[in-house]
């Protein structure tokens, strides 16, 4: 079964063909960093419109580089939310006219389902059951994973996600938007001894984060500091990810305790931090146990992971629902497949 899978709940256009006995095809983005860039944040009208200048482009692209067209196609994922409703809108609306084009069924996609499953994507490939840290722009969950929508909340942020928190101490640091990677980059320059920065509730007992404090630390050690050299900034970046990783660390080996579960699968785009692989890895070696990732592609927003997760849903026949999008979606309301 070929599955085509359109993302577009946020600023990157995502186009993928997934093949259920060949694997991912083909798959293009088209990020919009660069436009929103300037307004220190996704302006989203702006959004909407440009996933709608590139969305059909790249379906082309996906098509040329895998070498099928159109009547290939036998079935069309959109994410269906959560995100920015007019974005969301984009794909859905194309994923809906094509299905009626084509004579195919179409399927909405939880966007944090094809977070979740994106490392079955990966060789080697975890299987179910296992524990998944989710950590993405807008999300930072603990989840137990027993198979296609049997998803188990077993803690979360309580303020900030923690790509949020990336990018908001990034900001404060002066080095624009969005800072996740750009704080990293620079962390790995720096010494992460000098400044010794708070871990927030690493001793709380349950599996729920908090990074609003850590950003607040930040900001009073930068106001402390007065103008900051290169290295200065560069020391503060490898503190601030030291204690972020030292969270992530210790609350995965508690969920892993918890559940008794030998496999942690990572999603999201803080998943492609060096340092955040480099402190589970150690920790997994420690355990004996085992650490799965996406592809470093595939840890932001793309169309691959809504292919796969549309794949797997249609694989486990879901009903297809009417034409609709969510903007708020609550991943532990989805069905068992
Ligand atoms: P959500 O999926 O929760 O709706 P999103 O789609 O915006 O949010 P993703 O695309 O999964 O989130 O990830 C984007 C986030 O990942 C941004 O906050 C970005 O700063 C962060 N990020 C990307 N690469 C890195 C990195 N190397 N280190 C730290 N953070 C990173
Ligand atoms: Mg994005
Ligand atoms: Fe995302």
């Amino acid at each position: 079964m070929l599955v085509l899978g359109l993302e577009s709940s946020c600023d990157e256009t995502g186009v993928a063909l997934y093949d259920t006995e060949h694997g991912l095809l083909a798959h293009h983005i088209h990020t919009q960093m660069a436009m929103h860039a300037e307004y220190g944040g996704v302006v989203p009208e702006l959004a909407s419109r440009d996933h709608i200048r590139r969305v059909l482009p790249l379906t082309e692209a996906c098509l040329h580089d895998a070498g099928k067209v159109r009547a290939d196609i036998d079935a069309i994922a959109f994410t269906e939310g959560p995100g920015l409703a007019g974005a969301l809108l984009t794909a859905a609306a194309v994923a809906n006219g094509l299905g009626v084009a084509l004579g195919k069924p179409v399927i909405g996609v939880h966007h944090l389902e094809g977070h979740l499953l994106s490392p079955l994507l990966a060789q080697p490939s975890p299987s179910f059951p296992f524990v998944a840290l989710l950590v993405s722009g807008g999300h930072t969950q603990l989840m137990a994973v027993h198979g296609v929508g049997h998803y188990q909340l077993l803690g979360e942020t309580l303020d900030d996600a923690a790509g949020e928190a990336f990018d908001k101490t990034a900001k404060l640091l002066g080095l624009g938007y969005p800072g996740g990677p750009a704080l990293s980059r620079l962390a790995d320059q720096g010494d992460p001894s000098r400044f010794t920065l708070p871990r927030p509730m690493l001793h709380s007992g349950d599996l729920d984060f908090s990074f609003a404090g850590l950003k607040t630390a930040v900001l009073t050690l930068v106001k402390k500091q007065g103008e900051l050299d290169d290295a200065t900034r560069a020391d503060i970046c490898a503190a601030f990810q030291a204690a972020v990783v030292d969270l992530m660390t210790s609350k995965c080996w508690a969920a892993l305790k918890q559940t008794g579960l030998k496999q942690l699968v990572v999603a999201g785009g803080v998943g492609a931090n060096r340092q955040l692989r480099a402190g589970l890895d150690a920790m997994a070696a420690k355990r004996k146990l085992k650490v799965y990732y996406p592809p470093l592609d595939l840890c932001t927003d793309n169309g691959a992971m809504i292919a796969y997760a549309g794949a797997q849903r249609l694989l486990h026949a879901r009903e297809a629902g009417p034409f609709a999008v969510r903007p708020r979606w609550d991943l532990a309301s989805l069905p068992a497949a």
